[in-house]
């Protein structure tokens, strides 16, 4: 039925009401329509069902550091393309994407910021840089701030949520997890404390390296906590996943992690177990 016959029959179109673009969000976990504004005062957490919504690491450096605190170090490193990777586009031009659209050189934001007084080196992972995947600066730079961590004698906190390691830089990816693995055993002889952080996603490569290797492991409530994913682990198990394995809940209940924490306690949580343990 075309318009001119719309208006002969008498049927209106209603006008689709429209809502402004970045007022309002659905949750991912419940469903309902939510006000942005009112959403950033609740860090990012819904009011109705407490689901945590993904924030970028900016975000994390600000609730969990003491304001004006925080000193990135190492920002301006980047990635280079030693294999000259190509799939459906060039590994060079994903990495300017990746730049202009988070406004950061990597994957990971490094520096030294004090929690509630308590000087501490804290590194946070950011997932919309290309999944939050490990190549060689997520690797150097968890490595420089370890160093840091040691120079100082203060306590190290990562945030860590990831894809795994970054398959556009092949072996050397790979080798990170040997790398980071390493140096958190050289932060344990100094006799330092490592609290590792879990956000969702956090898996693979960065969760069977440096994200649980922790002397603390806490993660925010839900997170997804496994190395691979559903399909992988069918074809490896033989035995089908449940739909959205494996949360932060039943990975505690198993005895690898150590707590599970609201974000909105996280900030306290932290300053009491650098209290607690330093
Ligand atoms: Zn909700």
């Amino acid at each position: 039925m075309n318009w001119f016959e719309r208006m002969k029959s008498g049927l209106r179109t209603i006008k689709k009401r429209e809502l402004p673009d970045g007022v309002w969000i659905k949750c991912d976990g419940c469903g309902e329509l939510l006000y942005q504004k009112g959403l950033e005062k609740n860090l990012r957490v819904c009011p109705k069902c407490d689901h945590h919504f993904r924030i970028s690491s900016k975000e994390y450096i600000n609730i969990l550091v003491d304001e004006g605190s925080f000193q990135e170090t190492n920002a301006e490193m980047t990635s280079i393309d030693p294999l000259k990777f190509r799939d459906i586009k060039r590994y060079t031009d994903r990495l300017k994407d990746h730049i202009k659209r988070t406004g950061q050189n990597s994957a990971i934001q490094t520096g030294v910021g004090e929690i509630n007084g308590h000087p501490l080196a804290l590194g946070v992972m950011n997932f919309s840089f290309i999944g939050g995947s490990m190549g060689s600066v997520v690797g150097e730079k968890v490595v420089r701030l370890i160093n840091t961590a040691i120079d100082r004698r203060i306590p190290l906190v990562i945030v860590s949520t990831s894809g795994g390691a970054r398959m556009q830089e092949g072996a050397i990816s790979l080798m990170q997890m040997a790398k980071t693995s390493a140096n958190l055993f050289r932060l344990s002889q100094h006799g330092l404390l490592y609290i590792s952080v879990l956000v969702n996603p956090c898996t693979a490569g960065v969760l069977a390296s440096f994200a649980s290797l922790g002397d603390v492991i806490i993660a925010e409530p839900k997170t997804l906590i496994r190395f691979s994913g559903p399909r992988v682990t069918k074809e490896t198990t033989g035995q089908e996943m449940p739909p959205g394995f494996q949360p932060a809940e039943v990975v505690l209940e198993h005895g690898f992690l150590d707590m599970v924490v609201h974000r909105k306690d996280l900030k306290s949580t932290l300053t009491n177990l650098i209290e607690l343990l330093t």
